[in-house]
């Protein structure tokens, strides 16, 4: 009898392979574990195995596995059918979504480095004897390749023992600097409300007559609140009235002054576990519903206004799930929002929380999937971006998606191209497990599906503590300028309203959708606008390095002084991104401290949480940003928020810019005004009558949706139709041409549907590869599996003709 695995590989190939294994190995092995398997002439790849049995291949002869890598699964079986789904329904490979599932670090090549580093306290006598030998070896130097491992054991397999040693958490594989952030504690002093106002002053010099250094600080103090209605630092404090910190410590203990911090006071006062959350009365009809819903529908979409504690309602159902001792799933659109929700949930479920995203190094991530894998306490809820989906969960009881509005949940390159919202519903059911969508401002989708009674709804229409929602200020820019009311790209009224919000000591939050300078630098002479040499886009000014640069390649050229084309010097700057408006702020309010944030000023590890806790503590006044201020960010002190320019995302060319365009405005809009603070919302505009902008400014997600819903059944869009858009790239204009014409051709005849292109997109080039697209939409009402099939066999007749073979085409399903 002869006995074979079937595996796959981390490749781009369809379907898996056979190897043969001996009799022992056959029982050994079970599904999901990993084996070294020789692949091609001389490659080795990690192959994960999919099934067992006694049947050899018929096209080729069965190579031997090199070794068995892990001595449990590392993968189960609801995995893999989940990972089939995948690439079933987004139309790509198993070896794909394998390739993008599993960290790489577990995926383990020939190149791997071993570092000695151990976490926690061992005892040499619990060593095997080869794990020995590897401790001895380290002992004089801390870093191994594999190839060395293999030399001093003296065998090839030597996988098991890295893992074990792994597992008891000696080594660390490939590693990478693990930093960590700590969000700053910058301790501030307030008076003890007995004592805070004027007229008290004489009091407390009564009472410090005795201490002249007191009433030194006192005074101080007073001065400075005058002059700044900001809170004062201790440091700031104890510099002016230049006395030592006794003096400080002397009236708190006095009760006169108290110290706390900003950015971190959710957290700082709770000892870790526990603080109880008590739902406010709307909070708790919401909480109620939601679990009555879900008696009903498994997945419910809870439609929450902005600051309404939707995260406090998650907690309390998270806190239930726990309690039947299953997994929980948090799903976050952005890793920049993971910060503050971590320290939150953290503060109730203590390390039961593990973070799972893509800037943690991959032995975080290895560390989180183990976990996850052996179901431990320590990964009881797991927050994560949209790769956490593949995370090998064996009692999945809860998904949240926050914010499931987002389009970044929508994976666009490479394969698998899926959607972490629907991929993630999908998975629950697997695992019979609930799913809570959360947004103030929900996806046509999302709320059609709950309009269609597909999925419950709850809505929450209060603000946490009755705080009003901002009051909406339209400003026509058009009339501005006509009256001559505009000083640069700011109306005199949006200028009023930020010297006011200063004056009273809060924060201002001005938004721009586009970073950059401006965007293009234009000759007046002959209108040349200066292009990327490899991309069919103009190419963005950024003053502060005085550089040209392209947002799709990232090519840069110096600023010209002369056009390229006709030589002139007269070049001017237009359209405008944040980082003129930052300039521009800066010269309008010299005194006040100014940050911008975009993509090009959080670029590192840690730059956002930086700039989060700067503006937490008050430390920047005015902050100048693209969407990413937008997201569930929470601030206390903003009270006003500026939207310098609404047009540009109304008119983006794409038939989500309406609904995307209502969201962002909504969002950022919802950043202003917390606690006992009301809001204002400044909305500069050339269209002040655009629906979009009405719908905004009544806050009325009804007619929106009405309206786009309109539109998408008319133009035939989702969620009326299914988008499925191929991509065609290729060097050769006329062979993406000619190619993209023929498939076109093929499809339009094979499908019973609308197929439109080959279009020739607005950016038609990128990195030197000229691209088609034609898109396909399928009527809601045809079953998808046929019309994929049909979309399979037409690909696979195009790649069998010669000329078109080099042409790379990837398939989006569900198109964003
Ligand atoms: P949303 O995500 O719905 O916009 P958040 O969950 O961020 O709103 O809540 C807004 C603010 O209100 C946060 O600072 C949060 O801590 C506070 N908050 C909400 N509900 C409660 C509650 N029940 N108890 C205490 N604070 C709450
Ligand atoms: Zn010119
Ligand atoms: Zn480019």
């Amino acid at each position: 009898m002869q006995f074979f695995i079937n595996v796959i590989v981390p490749l781009a190939l369809a379907d898996s392979f056979t190897y043969e294994v001996n009799e022992n190995e056959f029982h050994y092995l079970q599904v999901g574990m990993r084996v070294a398997v020789p692949f091609g002439k001389s490659k080795v790849y990690t192959a994960l195995v999919l099934s067992k049995h006694n049947v050899p291949p018929v096209a080729y002869q069965a190579k031997e596995i090199q070794e068995i890598i892990d001595s449990q699964p590392i993968v189960n079986e609801t995995q893999i059918a989940h990972w089939k789904w995948l690439a079933e329904y987004y139309m790509c490979t198993l070896g794909e979504v394998y390739r993008a599932a599993v960290p790489s670090a577990l995926l383990l090549e020939s190149e791997t480095i071993v570092v000695y580093k151990p976490k926690k306290e061992y005892l040499i006598s619990d060593f095997t004897d080869e794990e020995f030998l590897l401790y001895e070896a380290f002992q004089s130097q801390a870093v191994l390749k594999i190839e060395e491992i293999i030399s001093i054991l003296n065998k090839k397999n030597i996988f098991p023992v890295i893992q074990s040693l792994l597992e008891k958490e000696i080594i660390v594989l490939n590693e990478e600097i693990v930093e960590s952030y700590k969000p700053k504690m910058v301790k501030y002093v307030k008076l003890n409300p007995e004592y805070d106002a004027p007229e008290k002053l004489k009091d407390l010099m009564e009472i410090l007559s005795r201490s002249e250094k007191q009433r030194t600080l006192v005074m101080k103090f007073f001065q400075l609140k005058a002059i700044d209605k900001k809170p004062i630092t201790s440091k700031t404090l104890l510099e002016k009235a230049d006395v030592t910190p006794a003096v400080l410590k002397g009236l708190i203990s006095k009760n006169i002054f108290e110290e706390f911090t900003l950015a971190q006071d959710r957290v700082v006062f709770a000892d870790v576990n526990k603080q109880e959350i008590v739902l406010s009365d709307s909070q708790q009809t919401a909480f109620d519903s939601v679990v009555t819903s879900f008696e009903k529908f498994d997945i419910t979409l809870l439609k929450g206004i902005t600051g309404s504690g939707k995260t406090e309602i998650y907690i309390k159902l998270i806190e239930q799930i726990l309690k039947q001792e299953k997994q929980v799933l948090y799903l976050l659109p952005e890793i920049a929002l993971t910060t503050q929700l971590v320290q939150r949930l953290t503060k109730h479920f203590g390390n039961q929380v593990a973070v799972f995203h893509s800037k943690y190094s991959s032995n975080e991530r290895v560390e989180v999937w183990f976990r996850v894998n052996q179901n431990s306490e320590k990964a009881k809820v797991v927050i994560g971006a949209r790769s956490s989906i593949f995370l090998p969960f064996s009692n999945l009881g809860f998904v949240v998606v926050d914010e499931e509005h987002e389009p970044s949940f929508k994976q666009q390159d490479p394969a698998p191209r899926f959607h972490a919202r629907d991929s993630a519903i999908v998975l629950a059911k697997m695992h019979n497990a609930k799913v809570l969508l959360g947004s103030a401002t929900p996806s046509l989708e999302s709320f059609y599906n709950a309009y269609q009674n597909k999925f419950g709804l709850v809505t929450l229409e209060k603000r946490f503590g009755n705080v009003k929602l901002p009051e909406i200020v339209l400003i026509d820019i058009k009339e501005k300028h006509r009256k001559k009311e505009m000083k640069g790209h700011f109306s005199i009224d949006l200028l009023d309203e930020i010297n006011q919000t200063l004056g009273r000591g809060e924060q201002v939050i001005l938004f721009q959708n586009r970073r950059g300078f401006s965007p293009v630098l234009e000759c007046l002479t002959c209108g040349h606008v200066p292009q990327c040499p490899s991309c069919d886009v103009s190419l963005t000014y950024h003053k502060f390095q005085e550089h040209l640069r392209c947002h799709y390649c990232g090519y840069t050229m110096a600023k010209p002084v002369k056009c390229h084309v006709c030589h002139s010097v007269d070049i001017t700057t237009k359209g405008f991104g944040t980082e003129q408006i930052e300039l521009e702020v800066m010269e309008l309010f010299p005194n006040k401290s100014i940050a911008r944030m975009d993509q090009d000023t959080t670029r590192g590890k840690y730059a956002f949480e930086k700039l989060i806790d700067a503006f937490k503590n008050q430390e920047i006044d005015i902050l100048v940003g693209t969407q990413m201020l937008a997201k569930g960010l929470d601030f206390d002190n903003v009270t006003l928020v500026g939207i310098l320019n609404a047009d540009n995302a109304l008119y983006f060319p794409d038939f989500r810019a309406h609904e995307r365009a209502f969201q962002m405005f909504m969002q950022v809009a919802g950043r202003a005004g917390r606690k006992d603070k009301e809001g204002k919302v400044f909305i500069q505009t050339y269209n002040p009558y655009h629906n979009i902008i009405q719908q905004v400014t009544t806050n009325d997600y009804g007619s929106m949706f009405k309206e786009q819903m309109y539109e998408r059944l008319n133009f035939k869009y989702p969620p009326f139709y299914r988008l499925i858009r191929l991509q065609l790239k290729h060097v050769d204009f006329q062979k993406v041409k000619e190619g993209s014409f023929w498939l076109y051709n093929l499809l339009s005849k094979q499908l019973e549907m609308p197929v439109l292109g080959p279009e020739e997109p607005s950016i038609n080039r990128i990195r030197n590869q000229y691209i088609r697209i034609i898109l396909i939409k399928i009527p809601i009402n045809i079953p998808l599996n046929k019309t994929k099939n049909e979309i399979r066999k037409s690909i696979k007749s195009f790649e069998a003709i010669g000329a078109y073979r080099s042409i790379k085409t990837t398939i989006s399903v569900d198109f964003y």
